[in-house]
């Protein structure tokens, strides 16, 4: 062994092994702190028993055992334990890189996040957290002020935390911030305060917005006696059935007014999917709550009357029922708790005070029109129309676009005649838009007079005192001296007389067109 100390090549060898065991033993340290150990060692060891200590130190495969157990020559040993530590080396390397790499990555958000807490950390101290930073600190406050039930407390509670840990830009903070927004906002007890019931002031009312239909208004009275007598009744839902356009959501709305309620209406025609009833779950991208419960958020109270519009036209197709899921909404027994997929949490609808409407009964499925008391409005006779036309149509018309009757005049006869050959309907709904366009063209014109009086007065601003000359004068008004900057056009309207404009059958034809002749021969027809 001294001899084989004293071969320049082994001492170069050796030279080699201990340069990258330091080299390995460098790493190690930087895990564990017992590498002051090694070192020590690795200076102190005689030269041809490096190579054994060191390598019996290694996991190594039974091949490699072998293999160095074999070489019995120092100068094979020390190269073969050189060859061992330096792939050590490099496998360890190799690990650190790439465990770098994911943590470079990892804590790219993570020290953002961590960022991100220190700064509220820091707002929270000096009192400035009046920010968007904030927010999750206000959507607390807003579902603490929500008055949800609290087991419904408590799973809203849960989300919160969990929406706390999670940093903004992982996927799902923002859907499961929606949901607590949704969970704040929704009405859990705040409700509209429900005046005591005046059933004269009803009944006025009743007859105020609608002309006839005196026995859907008695029925509706009596409904709402019930309602007065005993609250919490569970009294059938009404459903109106009629063609368009007969009053069957103005109606409801009536029935909310007078019960001093807010009114929100859900329109189910065209819906076949039950999801758009019930929602969709959580778990499905672009998830959304259903109808209803839209709708109560959109209402803002727990006990509105909710109008269920065109309860007929919805359809089932693979996507579910809806109308199974409406049999849920209408059961007084099972609406206490309903269960909207998104939401999750049962809500309770039995405050709300449900009314249907309906083009046909017989596409209603039979389980849900149980559930409902059907009243049927026909339609109207063309002496009805024209009472409404006369008492409630025109008058609203008039207003909803700024006129009134000193503008505009629509007699009887030409409203009858809007009736009998622009309109061929169980409604009123046509006969309301003819009225409107009507309408719409005295708007024209009362706005151009007030555009020519304008005028006038500027041309009076304008005039040369030539012009004041002749009109001093009471010299007839010539187009001789123009103001500059007013055209023709403008003088002469500008001297119009502004008049009532009091609809004829001319006016009808140009407004509302020619009668088209397949109408007029179905007319002819119908009084032949
Ligand atoms: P529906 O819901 O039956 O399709 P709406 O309630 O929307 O019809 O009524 C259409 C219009 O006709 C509304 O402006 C409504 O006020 C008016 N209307 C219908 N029936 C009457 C009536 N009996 N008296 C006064 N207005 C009526």
């Amino acid at each position: 062994m001294e001899q084989v100390e004293q071969d320049p090549d082994f001492v170069t060898l050796s030279r080699q092994f201990k340069a990258t065991a330091m080299e390995l033993i460098s790493v190690l340290e930087q895990k564990q702190k017992t590498g002051g150990r090694i070192k020590v060692l690795l200076e102190t060891l005689p030269l041809h028993k490096l190579a054994d200590i060191f390598v019996a130190s290694f996991e190594m495969s039974l091949e490699e055992q072998l293999s160095m157990l074999d070489s019995v020559d120092p100068k094979i040993r020390l190269s073969k334990a050189t060859e061992l530590v330096d792939r050590h080396l490099q496998s360890i390397r190799v690990a650190e890189k790439i465990t770098q790499k994911v943590e470079g990555q990892l804590s790219k958000s993570q020290k953002e996040f961590l960022l991100r807490q220190q700064m509220r950390a820091i707002k929270e101290e000096l009192g400035d957290n009046d920010d968007d930073e904030d927010d999750l600190a206000a959507l607390e406050r807003k579902m603490q002020s929500a008055g949800m039930p609290s087991n419904i407390w408590k799973h809203a509670q849960r989300e919160l935390r969990r929406l706390k840990k999670m940093p903004p830009q992982q996927p799902g903070y923002n859907s499961s911030r929606v949901y607590l927004e949704l969970l704040a906002d929704l009405p859990w007890q705040k409700a509209s305060e429900e005046q005591e019931l005046d059933l004269k002031a009803a009944k006025d009312r009743l007859d105020c917005d609608h002309y006839g239909l005196s026995k859907v208004k008695q029925r509706i009275i009596e409904y709402l006696a019930v309602r007065k007598l005993k609250p919490d009744a569970r009294g059938p839902v009404l459903c109106f059935v009629g063609p368009p356009g007969v009053g069957k959501t103005s109606l409801a709305s009536s029935i909310a007014a007078a019960l001093g309620r807010k009114f929100v209406r859900i329109s189910l025609g065209g819906v076949k999917d039950e999801a758009d009833i019930r929602g969709h779950r959580r778990t499905y991208i672009g998830s959304m709550p259903g109808r209803l419960i839209d709708g109560l958020k959109r209402v803002a109270v727990c006990n509105p009357v909710m109008l269920l519009d065109e309860i007929d036209k919805t359809g089932s197709d693979v996507r579910g029922d809806p109308a199974s899921a409406l049999l849920e909404v209408l059961d007084p027994e099972q609406n206490k708790s309903f269960n909207d997929h998104y939401l999750n949490v049962p809500y309770d609808l039995s405050k709300v005070i449900f009314v249907a409407t309906a083009n046909r009964v017989q596409p209603i499925p039979p389980p849900l029109l149980d559930r409902m008391e059907v009243i049927e409005l026909p339609g109207y006779t063309a002496e009805e129309k024209l009472r409404i036309a006369m008492q409630h149509l025109i008058p609203r018309v008039l207003d909803q676009h700024g006129l009134n009757s000193e503008y505009l005049q629509i007699p009887e006869a030409m409203v009858k005649l809007v009736i009998q050959r622009y309109t061929r309907e169980a409604g009123v709904r046509n006969l309301e838009r003819n009225l409107a366009a009507l309408a719409r063209a005295a708007a024209v014109r009362v706005a151009e007079q007030e555009q020519a009086v304008s005028v006038s007065k500027d041309v009076h601003k304008l005039a040369s005192p030539l012009l004041d000359n002749r009109l001093a004068e009471g010299a007839e008004m010539e187009m001789e001296v123009l103001p500059m900057g007013v055209n023709n056009n403008e003088i002469s309207t500008a001297f119009k007389i502004s008049s009532r404009l009091v609809v004829d059958e001319a006016m009808l034809e140009k407004i509302l067109g020619v009668i088209i002749p397949h109408k007029l021969f179905s007319f002819i027809w119908m009084f032949t």
